[in-house]
């Protein structure tokens, strides 16, 4: 590092809660989010206020609600005063932060649609451009690409919840995080992750090769200790891998699966390769990347709720609803100054679970799982619609699957699914595990039974030597008027 380089950091550290949460404490994430609740409480004159207390011994979950509203009330001022977008949107709705005092009270305020970022990304940015540090490009479905502003401050903040987030997995600052994001990926995690590490006291080693030898050799070398990837990526080293090194004798803490859902099914494959847990971590790309993380309980995603509120409503309506019930997640960046998103629709289909936690959370919720994007969900027979996760449960199931590839067109009046199965192993005794595992599904069964559907087509392929990221689980290619 230069001097300048460690100025840099030396600056950025002494702004970081994360590094003043102990590294023994039980729940990393839970005491770095009370923190931030606590320094508010020490800082703004008007969040004690609001909560009409001088001293903040306790933050239960009302507590805490009242910070995010507090945090949102000054958001939407912000943004108001100098986003172009929320001063115009907001403006005609005829709405005020004074108007929100409770969480019902945020269905008066209109929702962000992602393509209106797409289409004027500029008419969110806030500062003046100087002062931004960094852009991030994210391809839309439409193909115009959303742009996102971040200043200095608010990429500090994206590292402190990463570091949070790294310390809960089970990271100390003497171990070894191995980052395993294939290169060919649009925008490259590994190097916010990479920073994080070194600005939060962790170890890192960025290791993007898809040989199987190298990957493994980076592991004994470094003594990684937590890994984080590409799922589909670290999945594939992991099945490579499996026969020709003892796995387990690695001594991994954790496995965070990235950017891509994590099926139950290579959950357990991996886990019982490794030895360890295997988490799911959610990134929105939107929102900084680093918004939730599963804990050791495994029943949801931690959500940074000390910088992003989360809503689900009803993707119809666009009504809040109640927590438990699946909906779409919609979110807003309590936190950011760059662009900041307020009641941001993420086309994503989840639920809210309030805390407590079996991990010893008490202040912050989850997400459920999430299930897939609401635009990715089919219809195959006369059946309702289906995610690809349902099948990805199923197929990923079976042992030796890397990938597949589902692709649905209407040759008659009946659907036909074809499926194409990148697989390890023997063929002939793959696709009849393949056939099984489909023919076993409800929503099969049924078309079948009452011949909406034709046979069902598998074709295992051998493991390419290239690794292609995304590759889109579900083609469809009928034609149709309601799409
Ligand atoms: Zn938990």
């Amino acid at each position: 590092m230069s001097i300048k380089e460690r100025v840099i950091v030396a600056y950025a550290r002494t702004k970081l809660s994360s590094r003043k949460v102990g590294e023994d404490v039980e729940n990393p994430l839970h005491d770095w989010v009370q923190l931030k609740v606590r320094e508010t409480f020490k800082h703004d004159e008007e969040f004690r206020r609001v909560l009409g207390k001088k001293s903040l011994d306790k933050i239960d979950r009302e507590v805490f609600e009242q910070y995010q509203l507090h945090k949102f009330r000054k958001q939407m001022a912000y943004v108001m005063e100098n986003s172009h977008y929320y001063k115009k949107k907001y403006g005609e709705a005829g709405i005020a932060p004074d108007m929100i005092r409770t969480m019902g009270d945020l269905d008066r305020v209109p929702l962000t649609e992602p393509a209106d970022l797409a289409e004027e990304p500029y008419y969110f940015l806030c500062p003046s451009q100087s002062k931004i540090a960094r852009t991030f490009s994210t391809s839309g479905t439409t193909g115009k690409n959303k742009r996102l502003f971040y200043t200095k401050d608010d990429l500090f903040n994206i590292i402190d919840s990463i570091a949070a987030a790294l310390r809960s997995a089970g990271l100390k600052s003497n171990e070894t995080l191995q980052i395993m994001f294939p290169a060919v990926v649009a925008w490259d995690p590994s190097l916010m992750l990479e920073s994080a590490c070194k600005v939060a006291g962790l170890k890192s080693v960025v290791c993007s090769a898809v040989d199987v030898d190298e990957q493994m050799r980076s592991v004994k070398d470094n003594q990684t200790k937590v890994i984080i990837g590409l799922t589909s990526f670290i999945y594939r080293i992991t099945v490579m891998a499996r026969d020709k090194f003892d796995l387990r004798s690695f001594g991994l803490k954790a496995i965070i699966c990235s950017s891509e859902p994590l099926s139950e099914a290579v959950r357990r494959e991996m886990e019982d390769a490794w030895g360890c847990k295997c988490l799911s971590q959610y990134g929105m790309t939107e929102m900084g990347l680093a918004t939730a993380i599963e804990c050791y309980a495994q029943t949801g995603l931690h959500i940074n709720e000390a910088d992003f509120l989360v809503e689900v409503i009803d993707p119809d309506t666009g009504k809040r609803l109640p927590p438990g019930e699946e909906g779409e997640l919609v979110w807003t960046a309590l936190s950011f100054q760059g662009s900041p998103l307020l009641r941001y629709r993420s086309y994503d289909i989840s639920k809210f679970i309030l805390p407590p936690c079996d991990c010893g959370h008490i202040t912050i919720g989850k997400m459920g799982k999430p299930k897939g994007r609401r635009d990715a969900a089919t219809k195959i027979g006369l059946g309702d619609r289906i995610f690809p996760v349902l099948f990805d449960e199923a197929i990923m199931n079976v042992k030796g699957v890397l990938n597949y590839q589902l692709v649905i067109d209407k040759p008659s009046f009946r659907d036909r699914l074809r499926f194409t199965v990148e697989y390890n192993g023997n063929e002939a005794t793959g696709k009849d595990e393949v056939m099984a595992a489909i023919l076993e599904l409800e929503p099969i069964k049924i078309g079948l039974e009452n011949d909406l559907l034709e046979p069902i087509e598998v074709e295992m392929k051998e493991v390419s030597k290239e690794f292609s990221p995304k590759m889109k689980p579900i083609v469809d290619r009928r034609q149709s008027y309601d799409r």
